[in-house]
């Protein structure tokens, strides 16, 4: 599998990957396009920001439990930058994502610890559009299959219908017997061309 596939309709200075149809870019050093792809390079750069962001870090003091006393649960995409689109500062939710913001065991596992350890109440659910996931099925399983000889014992969690899969997220929060809090749960598609969210009735 190839993560990182140049791309000759975005800027020079940006360098798009793509993972099973989602897309990600980044913005990279002009020049740097080559060294990118090279193994190791690209956490090379990241642990040298981290540098620089350590030299201005400075104690806040925060307790680890969410100001907000909220969890949101939204898709890894790269295009959803979820303390932007939101309005959250440091320290304001716990943040739990994966490939489709879906409510699997472990989604589970991280908000029945949110809620009984660290106090969150309220639980926001963000799809988007545009999602890597629809592109798939689960006839992925089989093709791993195929390929590692190993079946995977998750599921895909593919969906046609992004609505409905917001939807199912929901009920699976709700009918959890793990959860302190089921009652303010709200769910949402993000739109990421125009960075709106879209709220989906429960019903
Ligand atoms: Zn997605």
């Amino acid at each position: 599998m190839t993560f990182f596939v140049p791309s000759h309709s975005r800027p020079e200075r940006l360098v798009t990957s793509n993972v099973f149809g989602m897309t990600t870019s980044a913005a990279v050093p002009t020049g740097s396009e080559g060294a990118i792809t090279a193994r190791g390079a690209v956490t090379e750069r990241l642990v040298e920001a981290n540098r620089r962001y350590a030299e201005a870090f400075t104690d806040p003091g925060m307790d680890a439990r969410p100001v907000l006393h909220v969890a949101v649960v939204a898709c890894m995409d790269a295009r959803l930058d979820l303390h932007a689109a939101l309005g959250l500062e440091l320290g304001d939710c716990h943040t739990i994502r994966n490939a489709g913001g879906v409510v699997t065991d472990d989604v589970i596992r991280s908000l029945t610890i949110s809620q009984h350890k660290l106090g969150t109440r309220s639980i926001v659910l963000i799809h988007h559009t545009n999602c890597g996931l629809e592109a798939l099925t689960e006839d992925f399983r089989t093709e791993l299959e195929m390929e590692v000889g190993q079946r995977p014992a998750w599921a895909v969690e593919s969906f046609r219908d992004v609505d409905q899969d917001v939807r199912q997220s929901m009920q699976r929060v709700r009918t959890s017997p793990f959860l302190l809090h089921t009652d303010n749960v709200r769910g949402f598609v993000f739109d990421v061309r125009t960075g709106l969210l879209r709220e989906i009735d429960p019903s």
